[in-house]
């Protein structure tokens, strides 16, 4: 046979030479960044609970979002999903009050669950409403068996308000017990200057050195949705809450 009467592969399905060469092929290296970052693109809307009763029991770990009003949680946690309206569904009229779930992982076989509560000290709220809210919320971080893991939102500017200390004072026993895991994200980080950003990092993380224990698992990380500053890496951390490496 001469060449010309070889078969030949079409264009862009060349037959590999050898099954060996097919197994050396060069693999695509995916990271463990990306990784959890395609783990919280998955995030879907679950359901929304207008009370702590609403809220479905699951054995599903659950990581809640909280911050004050502002605090940029509705686009840091849209901007984890991937997805520019997610976590908007919390800000429509009707809904601002609400604890809204969200399932993530495969969607036959969820492995997580976020939660959006309600944010706090919104000066619109009327005073019974707001104290109200804030007893359902302080009755979710410090009751709700399946919590795993807590990200708080703090606008990087302001740093910690009374309100945060309030919040933090609720969930001091059960992080101190290592029982649930906190990552305080320093948001709109792209405010800041460089020295300004160390020192609100410096400053939380010794207001957060009260809380830590032997036990505790305590994260500080300058966030900001714009600049994409810090997504990864907490996209890492609430992976591996979700997660844990078997011992
Ligand atoms: P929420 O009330 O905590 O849900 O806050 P939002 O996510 O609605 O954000 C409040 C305001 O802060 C909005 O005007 C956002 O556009 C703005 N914001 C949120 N994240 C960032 C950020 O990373 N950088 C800057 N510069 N602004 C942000």
């Amino acid at each position: 046979m001469t060449d010309k009467n070889k078969p030949r592969s079409p264009p862009g399905q060349r037959a590999p030479a050898s099954p060996d060469a097919a197994l050396a092929a060069p693999r695509v290296q995916i990271s463990p960044g990306q990784v959890a970052l395609a783990w919280t693109h998955t995030a879907r809307f679950l359901t929304t609970a207008s009370q702590l009763k609403e809220v479905p029991a699951t054995d599903l770990p659950e990581i809640a979002f909280v911050g004050r009003s502002n605090a940029g949680k509705s686009t840091a946690i849209n901007r984890l999903a991937q997805q520019k309206r997610l976590a908007f569904a919390s800000k429509t009229p009707g809904r601002t009050q609400h604890i809204n779930l969200f399932e993530i992982g495969p969607k036959d076989a969820p492995d997580a669950l976020f939660t959006d509560l309600p944010g706090y000290g919104y000066a619109a709220v009327a005073r019974g409403a707001k104290l109200r809210w804030q007893q359902v919320m302080a009755d979710y971080l410090e009751l709700r068996r399946s919590l795993s893991g807590i990200v708080l939102m703090i606008d990087a500017r302001l740093g910690a308000t009374d309100l945060d200390r309030q919040l933090l004072s609720f969930i001091a026993q059960r992080v101190g017990s290592g029982e649930v895991k906190l990552l305080v994200l320093l948001t709109k980080a792209d405010k800041l200057n460089r020295k300004e950003a160390d020192a609100a990092l410096a400053a939380m993380r010794e207001l957060l050195g009260e809380y830590g224990t032997e036990q505790s698992d305590i994260g500080v990380a300058l966030f900001s949705a714009l600049k994409k500053t810090g997504i990864e890496d907490a996209a890492l951390a609430l992976h591996g809450w979700a997660h844990p490496a078997r011992r």
